[in-house]
């Protein structure tokens, strides 16, 4: 155990990164990769204005908890987190939260990790408890767009969500609650809220890219004759991270949109950035929908573990994807800024 009496390896934050592979349309535009993964921790980026300015190349490394190169599998990002493990842990202990959010520009990954991340934990879920205990899952998914939040499992679709800030935590009025018993039931659900989103995206141009999706799992494992352990487990594909997205709209509502897409992605790196301070830091959760509805991940409560060690009883992953092409670069450095502040 570290200082603070933290077992190795078990951060209340994890930092991770992400690197897409190129695309056809990358090589369409004949782009390159300025990134380079250099090990499981460290990745160089080259910036290529100085390169292209004729001096020598300047090249920026990152370190972070876990990164992932462009040949890494869905698996490869599962087992990486460790996320069997994760989940067990998780199911044990009554009141803990894990929270998996996956940041970066449009077009870097986000949802394809999402969404593997999230079939690997449904297919899983109910393997994972004790034969001697009885287990209920209950889901619900809700969008966050702009200003306003919706329910992508309500019965009409989409119906408005109220989220507010209760005495120490954050109530979401109107958010419908499906108890799932099996993991086709929570596969089939989950698909359903990913594709209600989807499809809106392409009949209103891409609109998926400007909201923010949060899978909602509560897990509530009972033993017999034991007290219940309730759990919760969060995946979260966030808004595109691009700054362009607010510029060569002349459409207002849109204009409004964005601007409050960024606001919650600036409160967002608030939080986290209070998260991996080494100080303890006040948390300012209280600002904003998105940070109000994983207030939960921005807890820093601890469990004492079979062991005797301390365990964060609330845990973070932030997965910051990113393109390797030479054409987002400053996007990229913008997201790896983004997850590691003090670097
Ligand atoms: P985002 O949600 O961040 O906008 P997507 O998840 O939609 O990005 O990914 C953009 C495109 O890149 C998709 O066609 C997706 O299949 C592809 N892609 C993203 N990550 C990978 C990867 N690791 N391996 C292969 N293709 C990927
Ligand atoms: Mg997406």
């Amino acid at each position: 155990p570290d200082d603070s009496g933290n077992v190795a390896g078990d951060a209340p934050v994890k930092v991770c990164i992400r690197v897409r592979p190129l695309l056809p349309r990358d090589e369409d535009a004949q782009s390159f990769s300025l990134v380079e993964v250099q090990d499981s921790q460290m990745i160089h980026v080259t910036h290529p204005t100085i390169r292209w300015a004729g001096g020598r190349i300047a090249t920026k490394t990152y370190d972070a908890d876990i990164v992932f190169s462009e040949i890494a599998s869905s698996k490869d990002v599962y087992d990486g987190m460790r996320l069997t493990q994760e989940i067990a842990q998780l199911m044990h202990q009554d009141g803990s939260e894990l929270s998996i959010l996956a940041y970066g520009q449009t077009g870097t990954g986000k949802t394809f990790t999402t969404t593997s991340l999230e079939e690997q934990i449904a297919s899983e879920i109910f393997d994972l408890t004790s034969p001697d205990c009885q287990l209920s899952i209950r889901l619900s998914i809700l969008e966050i767009r702009g200003s306003a939040s919706y329910d992508l499992l309500s019965e009409p679709a989409l119906q408005p969500i109220t989220i507010f800030a209760g005495s120490g935590s954050a109530q979401f009025q109107g958010l419908s609650v499906h108890e799932v018993s099996d993991k086709e039931a929570l596969l089939r659900l989950i698909k359903m809220g990913r594709e209600l989103r989807l499809t809106r995206s392409t009949s209103k141009n891409d609109t998926s890219s400007r909201s923010h999706s949060i899978v909602s799992i509560k897990i509530s494992q009972t033993k017999e004759g034991a007290s219940e352990a309730v759990s919760y487990l969060n995946v979260v594909d966030l808004a595109g991270s691009e700054r362009s997205s607010i510029v060569a709209s002349h459409d207002a509502e849109r204009v409004k949109e964005s601007i409050d897409t960024n606001k919650s992605l600036a409160a967002l790196k608030d939080c986290i950035r209070a998260r991996l301070s080494d100080k303890p830091a006040f948390v300012p959760w209280r600002g904003n929908k998105l940070t109000m509805a994983l207030k939960g991940a921005f807890e820093n409560r601890t469990k004492q573990t079979r062991e005797g060690h301390t365990s964060p009883s609330s845990k973070l992953f932030i997965i910051a994807c990113v393109s390797p092409s030479v054409i987002d670069i400053e996007d990229t450095l913008n997201t790896l800024k983004y997850v590691t502040p003090f670097q």
